[in-house]
């Protein structure tokens, strides 16, 4: 029987921060031109990943391998600089072109350009495609054709764009042959994971089928009191999907018709949880225009103010390990390194308490950040960090000290949150506080009995201290 030449064309998806079938522009593209061979590739980006973030990743790809499988397909993969990898790739299963997903860290873009210039070169042809962002970062702009720097007329910029109707997973087709492909377990991602794979992993649902299940259940039974509840530390009134977003596993765009959906049905927090996924767009736009966000301070200026960079400092150390002796930051320290994340709202009051009250730089802050957090995103990290220190975009720059306790008895009133991450005065604790003191490395030193113990600094002190050296940075 005569085939049709298109069926024969083998097309190379390489999966990256796309790790889902449904919505995937790219995927579908290369499946309407015939057999597809999806690979993911392990190349130093990858490599460079912190230790949470390469174990989440693992388990992703574990995911997303099984979902392939259950269609008659496999995840190929294979290690080596992007570029070697596809043309060798190319050649092997004889592939006419590469579709990807965009990606926006100016890393990663620089590695793109490079693929693609060398794909073209031996004449295949290479195709990215939106899916990791509802907004091309360069489509954003004010009325004078510059990016934005404040988020409120971010927002209204793009609240009322349409936004693709999300797709269906396509049929795929797989090769005549397969390719060889390396084996995650010899990858061995999740080695750097020092407290063990298992601690974090407990703490994680990978997959497309799990990010979809999270958001129906967020839809069906969280976004109508998202507003009001979001920012309390003892309730999962959030939708948790960070880390399967930072992973491609759900699409922004299926994020925002749910959104959407509800809204229309009335859900009071539909709008706001919209917001919220937009701060990740703004995030990303941010770090497209100004691709040193994650390297300098933001706001002109600010390198004269004195910070401590000694990633040695006690203070800092303390501060990792959860031994603050300021209870909210120490339950919040201690919940990123068991689960691999951490509250919003705890982001705020740890990030504020370190570059305020203990007066260490934000770099090193967003760097602890980047190894322990399964969600961890350049963009959305870096911003977090500029803005709680009031180097960032922030609307309103003035110098904002959250006061932890305040804030804690705000936001955790009944001490539910705490108490999950400290022993009780007889020793007994919670199964989560008991995980802590068994993971934590030897050197740290503290003992599961130990009571809770004094502030290294006192908070009216530190933020005295805090003030004081605000008001020197800004007579300079
Ligand atoms: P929801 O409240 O359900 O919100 C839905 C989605 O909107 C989130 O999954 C996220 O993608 C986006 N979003 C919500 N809030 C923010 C925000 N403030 N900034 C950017 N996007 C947001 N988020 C990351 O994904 N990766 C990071 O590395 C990261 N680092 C941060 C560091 C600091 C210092 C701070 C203050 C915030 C950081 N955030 C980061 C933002 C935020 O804390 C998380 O996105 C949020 O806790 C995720 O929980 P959720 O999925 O339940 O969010």
């Amino acid at each position: 029987m005569a085939q049709n030449h298109t069926q024969d064309t083998v097309t190379i998806h390489w999966f990256r921060r796309d790790l889902r079938l449904s919505d995937n522009r790219a995927l579908t593209a290369a499946a309407a031109q015939g057999p597809v061979v999806p690979v993911f590739v392990l190349d130093d980006e990858v490599r460079g990943l912190g230790a949470a973030s390469k174990q989440r990743l693992e388990m992703s790809l574990a995911a997303l391998a099984a979902d392939l499988e259950t269609r008659g397909m496999q995840l190929i993969l294979r290690s080596g600089r992007a570029t070697d990898v596809l043309l060798q790739l190319a050649q092997e299963v004889g592939a006419k072109s590469v579709h990807w997903s965009r990606a926006y860290a100016p890393d990663w873009v620089a590695r793109d350009t490079e693929v693609k210039a060398a794909l073209k070169q031996t004449g295949l042809s290479a195709e990215s495609f939106e899916g990791t962002l509802l907004f091309e970062p360069w489509t954003v702009q004010t009325g004078q054709g510059m990016p934005y720097r404040v988020y409120t007329p971010f927002w209204k910029a793009v609240r009322s764009r349409v936004v693709d109707a999300p797709l269906r997973a396509p049929d795929l087709k797989p090769p005549s042959v397969w390719p060889q492909s390396e084996t995650l377990s010899a990858w061995g991602l999740s080695k750097d994971m020092r407290r063990g794979a298992a601690v974090v992993a407990a703490h994680v649902q990978a997959g497309e089928s799990a990010a979809q299940a999270k958001l129906s259940t967020f839809l069906e039974e969280k976004v109508v009191a998202y507003q009001a509840a979001r920012d309390f530390l003892d309730r999962a009134a959030t939708s948790d999907l960070s880390d399967a977003l930072t992973f491609g596993e759900v699409s922004p765009a299926q994020l925002w018709h749910g959104g959407h959906r509800a809204m229309q049905q009335g859900a009071a927090g539909a709008e706001h949880f919209l917001k919220e996924v937009v701060w990740r767009e703004f995030a990303w736009h941010l770090l497209w225009h100004f691709p040193q966000l994650p390297h300098a301070n933001w706001r002109d200026g600010w390198d004269q103010f004195e910070w401590s960079e000694d990633p040695d400092h006690p203070h800092f150390q303390a501060w990792c390990r959860g031994r603050t002796g300021v209870a909210v930051v120490d339950a919040a320290m201690r919940e990123l390194y068991i689960t691999g994340k951490m509250h919003n709202r705890a982001r705020m009051i740890v990030a504020s308490y370190l570059t305020k009250h203990l007066r260490m730089h934000w770099k090193l802050g967003l760097k602890w950040f980047a190894d322990c957090l399964i969600d961890w995103d350049p963009a959305s990290n870096a911003m977090g960090w500029q803005w709680v220190a009031g180097c960032g975009p922030d609307a309103a720059p003035y110098f904002r000290i959250f006061n932890p306790d305040t804030q804690a008895d705000k936001f955790d009133p009944e001490k539910t949150y705490r108490r999950r991450w400290f022993s009780h005065k007889d020793g007994e604790g919670s199964a989560t506080a008991q995980t802590f003191f068994q993971a934590m490395p030897v050197s740290w030193e503290a003992r599961f009995a130990h009571p809770q113990m004094q502030p290294i600094v006192s908070l009216p002190e530190g933020r005295a201290r805090a003030l004081a050296a605000y008001e020197a940075f800004k007579t300079q």
